[in-house]
């Protein structure tokens, strides 16, 4: 038995994947299992990589009609005519990851967390302190199991709990995350335009119901942007300066805004507890990996607890929490210093590191060794 806190796209994934282990799980989460699950417009680029994790999850079938192959994606800089441009086909058939709304994903793992076998959801959870091995809660008392598993995003409270220290790094901006229909159809591609101001994403989705070809936007920029309050007009006209290849765009969806932080760990273990997801680690989404990470750390968690399940060990040994520890260090940290560095490079307002910048882009468009070597860390594989 272990004890998660927080049913986000990291805790409840990992729930379904330990009890399809045979490990049972007490899921404690602060916030009510509501249906259907508002929406909070994100845009989510799942890797191949995470693709293959949620179908031996057994959530794929379920997803798939929601998701949008990502077959091509192009990476340029403003005013560059010199792009980057990764096809899927330069690696095989399959598609280089996927675009799901962060609902449609939630929505799929919490009905599929409810069906598990072993899985004991424990929500509208007030978490008062912890122990090693015990958690005390206002609604259902003192619980006990041999770990303890913080999947309770950036502002972690058990990480807070268990004296782990974090660092964050606020970057000053914001990203406007909203959806647009197009005239031009957006062939499966997703665009990454770094500008001086903030990198801009456009995501592709499925259509929409009446079979208008709509995108998701990541809109990175300055926190005082007025983009909560800039007339519609304003803001599709700014978005086709910005990308004019879809033609005409129209706003169809509410905005959203989200503050740019990232967030690091002195460590990921502390006496029978471990951190998974957001917890552990907070990305700036320049590159669309921080819950492609998460699930990472839900694979290999689970892999480990189950060898130890099997061989009939302690499930929060100090051997153990090493080993997952000294497993993720660098994924965690690689990752880190990738997205931080790319958005402090293109932050960059000069001639020559921008020249630099896009000869760096066509370089690696032109060597295919080192080509495909991004393309397979941008797809998880
Ligand atoms: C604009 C934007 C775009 C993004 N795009 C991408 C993308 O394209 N691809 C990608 O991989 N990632 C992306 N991300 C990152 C991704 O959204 C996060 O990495 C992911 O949602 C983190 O999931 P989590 O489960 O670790 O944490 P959270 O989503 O924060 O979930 C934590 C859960 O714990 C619960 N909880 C919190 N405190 C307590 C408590 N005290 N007791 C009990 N429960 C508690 C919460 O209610 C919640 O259910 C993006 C992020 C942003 C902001």
């Amino acid at each position: 038995m272990v004890i998660i806190v927080g049913a986000g796209l990291v805790g409840a994934a990992l729930a379904i994947r330990l009890s399809q282990l045979g490990i049972k799980v007490q899921l404690l989460e602060k916030n009510a299992y509501k249906k259907p699950l508002k929406k909070d417009g994100r845009t989510i680029a799942v890797t191949l990589g995470s693709q293959k994790f949620l179908e031996q999850c057994g959530l794929w079938q379920a997803l798939a009609p929601t998701a949008q192959r990502i077959n091509h994606i192009r990476v340029f800089e403003q005013g560059s005519a010199w792009t980057l441009d990764y096809d899927y086909q330069d690696l095989g058939v399959e598609p280089m990851g996927y675009i799901i709304e962060f609902d449609c994903l939630l929505s799929a793992l919490h009905k599929s967390v409810k069906s598990a076998k072993h899985v004991e959801i424990l929500d509208n959870c007030t978490l008062q302190s912890i122990l090693p091995g015990e958690v005390h809660t206002k609604e259902y008392g003192v619980l006990k199991a041999p770990l303890v598993i913080g999947a309770d995003g950036r502002h972690s409270w058990v990480r807070n709990q268990v004296n782990i220290k974090s660092s964050t790094k606020e970057y000053g901006h914001k990203a406007l995350v909203a959806h647009f229909i197009h005239e031009k159809p957006h062939q499966s591609t997703a665009w990454e335009v770094f500008q001086p101001s903030g990198p801009f994403a456009i995501l592709p989705m499925v259509d929409t119901p009446q079979g208008q070809s709509q995108s998701g936007v990541v809109w990175c920029g300055s926190k005082d942007a007025p983009w909560e309050t800039i007339p519609t007009t304003k803001l599709e006209q700014q978005l086709m300066d910005i990308f004019p290849f879809y033609g005409k765009v129209t706003l169809n969806s509410q905005r959203w805004t989200f503050p740019l932080v990232a967030l690091t760990v002195d460590k990921v273990t502390a006496p029978r507890t471990v951190l998974v997801g957001d917890s552990a680690h907070a990305l700036h989404p320049i590159a669309g990996q921080g819950v492609n990470l998460g699930w990472r750390d839900v694979a290999h968690l689970a892999e480990i607890l189950s060898e130890a399940k099997d061989l009939g060990g302690d499930l929060g040994s100090p051997h153990l929490l090493s080993q997952y520890a000294r497993r993720r260090k660098f994924d965690h940290k690689g990752l880190y210093f990738f997205t931080d560095g790319l958005t402090r490079l293109y932050a960059v307002d000069n001639s020559i590191v921008s020249f630099a910048r896009q000869a760096g882009l066509a370089v690696i468009g032109k060597i295919p060794p080192l080509k495909k070597f991004f393309m397979k860390k941008a797809m998880g594989i």
